[in-house]
């Protein structure tokens, strides 16, 4: 169609000349280097997943082939995209893993602001003399990379690596792997623009993925309907038997113990979402879900407006994230965990009222 050869007019209004800067940059050290890592966080998502898999797609249309590592396995969700089988899960091959940072002399980092996010492959990656680059839209980088490209006003890293390979004028890349890893970030961190940070910047780039062929139905079909009954079931359990709701602290949860995931034969991933569902309810502007592992308890931490889930997170479960959309771990037993979260919570009382009254204004 004609619109598919429209320049990216619209794209022209960004922070073009910054964005020039780093892609400059960037295509420096690839042309630079022999041997590129790209590596994603721990657990990866939609965005971690899509951001690595565009890059590579960009990278090899440079002249070099990549590799990928993921630190632990992919999640089901998103086997189907191509190219993922040649990520390296490091988890399970470290000896393959630790050969190619090894080896590298530029290493790429993806979607993640903190050396921690990488798990048992951090320690080689920050002793490694490759160079490093961090791309993320996270808040507060920790600079440990030679160069830190970090938007947090994207709604996922994919939106902004598609910006820094299409984000100048005369730039069209529209390799149809690159199209539609850049489709499943934004979907994936926007929960299909249901929440997240998007703009209309993401909604213009929506625009031209979609002009450009993507199979918007194929993707949200592999991101977002694809549960197990064992899952919908597991998603009832935990909201008729497992929901706390304190309606003056604004606040709701779920909590679900190790019998809990079994009964329901749980599989990574299937918890996906859960948090986001609590927000629904009239008034509530924070929502945890609590998962017991062995010896610690993963959370999940989503918000509304003002209040800052990553600052609680930060301050009461070791972790981070965005405003909006945090995670945490800590060590104990799920009933210690929540107890904590239970005697914490009053001290967020001002910002859990100040935030819910914005919301009803
Ligand atoms: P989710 O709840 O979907 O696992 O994560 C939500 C957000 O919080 C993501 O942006 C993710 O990067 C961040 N996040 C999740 N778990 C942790 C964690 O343990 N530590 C930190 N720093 N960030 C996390
Ligand atoms: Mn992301």
């Amino acid at each position: 169609t004609l619109l598919f050869f429209l320049p990216l007019s619209p794209l022209k209004a960004l922070k073009v000349p910054e964005f020039g800067k780093y892609t400059k940059e960037l295509k420096k050290l690839i042309e630079e280097s022999d041997h590129i890592l790209l590596i994603c966080h721990i657990n990866p998502d939609g965005d971690a997943i899509g951001a690595m898999l565009a890059m590579r797609r960009w990278i090899i249309s440079r002249g070099k082939e990549p590799a990928m590592i993921s630190p632990n396995a992919l999640q089901k969700f998103l086997l189907w995209m191509n190219d993922v089988d040649r990520v390296v899960d490091f988890h399970h091959n470290p000896a393959v893993g630790a050969e190619l940072i090894n080896n590298a002399d530029l290493i790429i980092m993806v979607d993640f602001n903190t050396t921690s996010r990488m798990g048992k492959a951090e320690q080689l990656i920050i002793n490694s003399t490759a160079k490093k680059v961090m791309i993320d839209h996270h808040p507060d980088p920790s600079a440990f990379a030679d160069l830190v490209i970090s938007d947090v006003s994207r709604s996922s890293t994919s939106e902004l690596v598609y910006f820094l390979v299409n984000g100048m004028e005369g730039c069209e890349f529209n390799d149809s792997d690159f199209i539609t890893a850049v489709y499943v970030g934004i979907i994936t961190d926007t929960g299909n623009f249901e929440h997240g940070y998007y703009t209309g910047d993401t909604m213009r780039t929506v625009g031209h993925l979609l002009d450009r062929g993507v199979d918007k139905e194929r993707v949200y079909n592999h991101i977002f309907s694809n549960f197990s009954p064992d899952r919908i079931r597991l998603k009832g359990f935990a909201l008729h038997s497992r929901m706390v709701v304190h309606p003056e602290l604004h606040t709701a949860y779920i909590w679900l113990t190790k019998e809990d995931l079994d009964r329901f034969h749980h599989v990574k991933g299937d918890t996906e979402g859960f948090a986001n569902v609590l927000l629904t309810m009239n008034g509530i502007v924070l929502s945890v879900l609590f998962i017991e592992r062995t010896g610690f308890v993963k959370m999940s931490l989503r918000s509304k407006g003002s209040f800052n889930a990553n600052e609680l997170s930060r301050k009461c479960f070791n972790g981070g994230g965005h405003r909006n959309a945090a995670g945490g771990e800590m060590k104990g037993t799920i009933h210690e965990v929540v107890n904590h979260f239970e005697n914490t919570l009053p001290s967020f009382r001002k910002e859990l009222e100040d935030a819910a009254e914005e919301m009803m204004k």
